[in-house]
């Protein structure tokens, strides 16, 4: 086990990089915890799988390092790096039993056979494939073969850290649910360090308790589920999380209030900064429909069971309002106001309110 730490990272798989536009990763500074257990969250393209095998090894980056715990293991093969990695799609012998599949790993690393049988047997019932040990592998669903695969990742227990690159793709929408809860659940048991990569908001939440989200390139915030739907550092994040997520809408900022509308909209702290792209960032779960407030047309209303979810027109903007209990009529003029604790202007999409005291 160990802590991975990236440092100044960049990539580009170009021969001749010229802009930040050449590179898949543009300057990565994170620090993975020994033990903990990660999603790495962003939209197809952003750079994850990239990062994934920068860290197994199989590709060096343009530049920066790679560090577990404290030795720098930048020029390490993979297999020096003694990590495992679940891809997307199965990688299975189609040829070899299930139990040999699993058993792989070991037995090139020359474990003991009882050690082997009994850890085979273990990861099987994990992921309830005890039944298929003695078939083989081609004869297997795609989504069993996937579980196999998973379970080869799985099955060492010497390794420094455990990767999945979107694992569940291929897996049965109710299988998935099921296949991510045991994974929880064995990160709970093992407390190895864990990476999941996902660009579904749901699995990269429920499974991670912490979340590194990425675009283009970037890291744009780590932090806990709770951290990321409280408090974004980007309108990314704030759209991206949530569902719905964050409004961004345009203002302008002046002291510690925001102009939106004609309006003035109290914060919940200075503004920092100066010029740039300035946005009120929203959450619909913290805009009240009320007595008081910023006068407002409601445009639509869908039912999603828990609550509401209300689209009022102000001004030229429109926003997302979640509504418990009765909703609004549609065409009807309503009051609006925004919790000041949970309301921030971002500037060029990074957060520009200071935090509160
Ligand atoms: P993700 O896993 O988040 O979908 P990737 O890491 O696969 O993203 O890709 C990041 C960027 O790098 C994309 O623009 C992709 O087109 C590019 N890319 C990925 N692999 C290669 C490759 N082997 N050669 C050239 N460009 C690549
Ligand atoms: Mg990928």
């Amino acid at each position: 086990m160990a802590r991975v730490t990236l440092k100044n990272l960049r990539h580009s798989y170009m021969p001749d990089p010229q802009g930040p536009d050449d590179f898949a990763l543009k300057g990565l500074d994170v620090t993975w915890r020994d033990g903990g257990a990660y999603a790495l969250l962003g939209p197809s393209g952003c750079g994850k799988s990239t990062l994934l095998n920068i860290i197994s090894g199989l590709l060096t980056p343009s530049e920066g390092a790679i560090l577990f715990d404290d030795e720098d293991v930048t020029q390490m093969t993979p297999d020096e790096r003694h990590i495992s990695q679940v891809f997307q799609f199965p990688v299975v012998y189609d040829t070899m039993t299930v139990r040999n599949n699993l058993a792989f790993p070991l037995k090139n690393r020359g474990v003991a056979p009882d050690r082997i049988k009994a850890r085979v047997d273990e990861i099987a019932e994990m992921l309830e494939v005890t039944e298929m040990l003695d078939v083989r592998a081609s004869n297997l669903s795609p989504d069993n073969k996937q579980k196999i695969s998973m379970g080869r990742g799985l099955v060492r227990d010497d390794v420094n850290v455990i990767m999945f690159d979107e694992p569940l793709t291929v897996i049965d929408p109710h299988l998935k649910w099921k296949l991510r809860s045991k994974l929880k659940e064995l990160h709970q048991r093992i407390k190895l360090t864990m990476i999941y990569v996902t660009h579904d908001q749901t699995e990269a939440l429920t499974f991670a308790d912490e979340v590194v989200v990425m675009q283009d390139g970037e890291v744009v915030q780590i932090g806990t589920p709770v951290e990321l739907f409280e408090r974004p550092q980007h309108t990314f994040v704030g759209h991206f999380i949530g569902s719905p997520g964050m409004n961004v809408l345009p203002c302008d900022a002046q002291g510690s209030h925001a102009i939106f509308e004609g309006h003035k909209v109290a914060l919940e702290g200075a503004v920092t900064g100066h010029g740039g792209e300035v946005r009120l960032g929203i959450r619909p779960e913290h805009v009240r429909i009320g007595e008081t407030g910023l006068p407002a047309q409601v445009i639509k209303i869908s039912d999603v069971g828990r609550h509401f979810v209300v689209e009022v027109q102000i001004g030229e903007s429109r926003l997302k309002v979640i509504v418990e209990g009765t909703a609004p009529t549609q065409g009807e003029t309503v009051n609006v106001s925004f919790i000041p604790e949970k309301t921030r202007v971002y500037r060029n999409g990074w957060i520009a309110t200071e935090v509160p005291k």
